[in-house]
């Protein structure tokens, strides 16, 4: 599905040099490519903050406590999503409530926000899937008009942009009042193991979240809060720093790719490629198809009897998982999400995948078609 091996031999020099430069220093933990990092992040990002952590899930965990929630106040989110967006809302002893998604987009529906709000809504939790925003614009709309936080799931997005109808474009998890990123190895800016970092253009929840990410410490061994050991490793920061400087080119051939795959697959009758909203700009950190006729199990052996990787996301909505049956939902709550898990395939999407990889890859999904 991605190929990091090709991708670190392309910047090897670069990411050998700025290793052995930490290396050196030995500054392994809140060293100097730390600070560099979130600085070059936030100018990237046109974000007034970044302040990074040991992972995207950690992220959107730091990301609720700093909103001072009480046990019970409700999180309004999406079940066809990584399960990490779910499992910190149950974690801190919040409520989710969970809203279907868009069959075209496959994030959140937006016409189903407002009848989910109750008088203990705090959050707004949209994620950010596969590398296209949710429609910010009216979840802003929404969330001011009812007083509620906006975090954002832009683990899968970062780069993707959406546009306001005001003229103004925003960067996702610029938009909402935090929004969270993960470097896990294999999404668009990944590092060499876990990382993740928050964005907020608010100067108090910055310095907020920054404490809690940091065992909730104010100064030397006083402790303001209840905080986590979330912090991005010196190394990581090192090779996300070489890394980040590729980050447009990256963006740039994952939609070549995909623009291959669309003309390839455009006319494959039983195959719908993905929709782009008009609103956001898409990354690509997946290229998922929907395949309409039920054959997707079956397209999905023929795939792996020739050894080409695809993968399922997500086979199974989160409502539906073993762990959050206490949370009382039941098959047929989320049509959408259901059907999507029953239909969705994704193909190799990466940075080094060639036009003749594109080729092989459709000529196989199509032979039967
Ligand atoms: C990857 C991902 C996360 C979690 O990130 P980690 O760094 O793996 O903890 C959360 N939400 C979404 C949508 C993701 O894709």
């Amino acid at each position: 599905m991605v190929d990091l091996y090709g991708q670190y031999r392309k910047i090897q020099t670069e990411v050998d040099d700025a290793i052995r430069t930490v290396l050196h220093h030995t500054d392994f933990v809140r060293g100097t490519a730390v600070s560099e990092f979130e600085t070059a992040l936030a100018h990237i990002t046109h974000s007034k903050h970044v302040v990074t952590c040991a992972n995207g899930t950690d992220a959107l965990q730091l990301a609720l406590m700093a909103l001072d929630l009480q046990p019970g106040d409700e999180v309004i989110t999406v079940p066809f999503t990584f399960v990490s967006t779910l499992e910190v809302i149950v974690l801190l002893g919040l409520k989710p409530v969970l809203v279907d998604v868009n069959p075209n987009t496959f994030v959140m529906d937006v016409e189903q926000l407002e009848a989910a709000i109750t008088p203990k809504t705090k959050v707004v939790l949209p994620v950010h899937l596969f590398g296209q925003c949710a429609d910010m614009e009216h979840v802003m709309t929404v969330a001011r008009n009812h007083n509620l936080y906006v975090v954002e799931d832009a683990c899968q997005a970062i780069g993707a942009e959406v546009s306001f109808s005001d003229g103004t474009v925003r960067q996702a998890g610029t938009i909402g009042d935090v929004g969270c990123t993960s470097f896990f190895p294999s999404k668009n800016l990944g590092c060499f193991g876990d990382g993740g970092a928050l964005f907020t253009q608010n100067d108090e929840l910055a310095a907020k979240l920054r404490q809690l990410a940091n065992h909730g410490m104010s100064q030397k061994y006083c402790y303001a809060r209840v905080g986590l050991n979330s912090r991005l490793d010196t190394l990581q920061a090192a090779i996300l720093q070489v890394k980040l400087r590729h980050l447009d080119e990256y963006i740039a051939a994952r939609r070549t790719a995909a623009a291959q795959y669309n003309a390839r697959l455009r006319h494959a009758g039983n195959l719908r490629t993905p929709a782009t909203a008009p609103y956001s700009t898409h990354v690509y950190h997946q290229y998922t198809l929907r395949i309409l006729d039920g054959s997707r199990d079956a397209l999905a052996e023929q795939l792996a009897a020739h050894d080409i990787p695809h993968a399922i996301y997500y086979p199974k909505p989160l409502h539906l998982q073993q762990a959050y049956q206490h949370l009382g939902y039941h098959e047929g709550d989320f049509p959408v999400s259901e059907t999507l898990s029953k239909e969705v395939l994704s193909l190799p999407m990466h940075t080094e995948l060639t036009a003749d990889q594109v080729q092989y890859i459709t000529e196989q999904l199509t032979i039967n078609n």
